[in-house]
């Protein structure tokens, strides 16, 4: 086998954080690999007083209000979208927790139907999508071939940034945040107007940063501090959600998809939309895009998901259900451990973890049976000069077996 006339290449990036220096050079990056996908895992946006600066207004806090939320539309719209649309293949892009979630939908509206740029794709958080690639993978014919050029993504994005390392705080709760005075003393008309552009989280049970560690919580209602254990609504834990998402996963497998594109899309406008199921039912690879990387692993800090981890532990019994996945977050993981990216693989009765990446390499080999999911972790430091971007390419030998390698670059 010729690796180098089968691979999927990709090109990795996260936590850009607005530097429009590092998005140029990953879209040129793309274009010198010949990328197929430019993957970026969240953290795009600017952070709220760079994009006063931007605006020329000036800003006082993080907390997001209307005027965050428009003028991030706005960023994206004038910097961040012409500039990706350069890029040599397919971008796919997740969100992460300086992405403004009252922005997901009007983005993906925005790109599905913009006249020009056809070649971005947004992963909301919770959901599947089916994307086709640009340009043609001439994958292995062995076993059953993808049908067409396309990949499958599963995002979950939306795990909330903060400073205990507990599962507590993976609650989708950020908007309920903003409703508590003592985490935001200025909690006003303009935060509950925020608070309103966020609907699915309405209601959602709040941890107050500031006391949770003291095992006090607020009420959401009352706003009054209560003790005991952190009110967990079960069914909105990233546990219960992303258990959600891995049945999703399964229930698609080998079988047309929820979100699938025609032939005539993939050589036309190479924009995604839904059709009747039955239509390429073998992806060439499934990603998982978090923001937020699997606890405990050289890719966090001691600060990451456990959920996260569990889920990428339970797709790893399952054949090639998700070959990648991708992570951002801590800017400095690589740094601070020389690592890069995680092995998730089954060996005997266990699945096993093991940290890979040393002097800016990886490559991982299986056979037919258990195929290791590899997860990563750019680790991209957006106010240095040099964007770091992972170059992954990923080799499909017919069914199951696999071959990834990666580099990470500083560009
Ligand atoms: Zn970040
Ligand atoms: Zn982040």
């Amino acid at each position: 086998m010729n690796l180098e006339k089968s691979p999927l290449t990709i090109v990795l990036s996260s936590d850009l954080h607005g530097n429009l220096k590092h998005v140029e050079s990953l879209v040129a990056l793309t274009e010198r690999v010949k990328a197929d996908l430019l993957i970026l895992a969240g953290d795009l946006q600017p952070r709220m007083s760079a994009l006063g600066a931007w605006e020329g207004k000036l800003v006082f806090s993080d907390s997001p209000g209307t005027w965050e939320i428009l003028t991030q539309r706005k960023w994206a719209e004038q910097e961040l979208w012409p500039r990706l649309a350069k890029s040599y293949g397919t971008v796919v892009v997740g969100w992460g927790n300086h992405d403004l979630r009252a922005n997901d939908e009007y983005h993906k509206k925005l790109l599905q139907t913009h006249p020009t740029i056809k070649n971005i794709h947004i992963v909301n958080s919770d959901e599947i999508v089916d994307i086709p690639l640009q340009q043609p993978v001439p994958f292995p014919t062995s076993g059953s071939p993808p049908s067409t050029n396309w990949i499958r993504v599963y995002g979950k994005s939306d795990i909330v940034a903060g400073h205990r390392p507990l599962k507590e705080r993976e609650r989708v709760d950020c908007n309920a945040d903003l409703l508590c005075r003592r985490c935001y003393p200025q909690a006003s008309t303009a935060t509950t107007t925020s608070v309103r552009s966020f609907p699915s989280l309405r209601g959602a049970p709040h941890v107050c940063w500031t006391v949770a560690t003291s095992g006090l919580v607020t009420d959401p209602i009352t706003l009054k501090m209560v003790p005991g254990d952190v009110p967990m609504d079960p069914a909105s834990t990233l546990e219960s959600t992303l258990g959600t998402g891995f049945d999703r996963l399964e229930s698609l497998r080998g079988t047309g998809a929820h979100l699938l594109s025609t032939p005539s899309d993939l050589q036309g406008t190479g924009k995604s939309r839904p059709i009747a199921d039955g239509l390429n039912p073998n992806p060439i690879a499934t990603l998982a895009i978090f923001h937020h990387p699997p606890y405990g692993t050289c890719l966090d800090r001691g600060g990451g998901s456990q959920a996260v981890r569990g889920f990428l532990t339970e797709c790893a019994t399952k054949q090639g259900l998700v070959d990648l996945a991708v992570s951002g977050h801590y800017h400095d993981a690589a740094k601070r451990t020389g690592k890069f990216a995680e092995v998730i693989q089954v060996k005997g009765t266990n699945v096993v973890w093991t940290s890979a990446g040393e002097n800016g390499a990886v490559d991982v080999e299986s056979a037919a049976r258990d195929p290791p999911i590899v997860c990563f972790n750019t680790s991209n430091e957006y106010h240095l000069d040099s964007c770091k971007a992972i170059v992954i390419r990923l080799e499909r030998r017919g069914d199951a077996a696999r071959r990834v390698t990666a580099n990470r670059v500083a560009l």
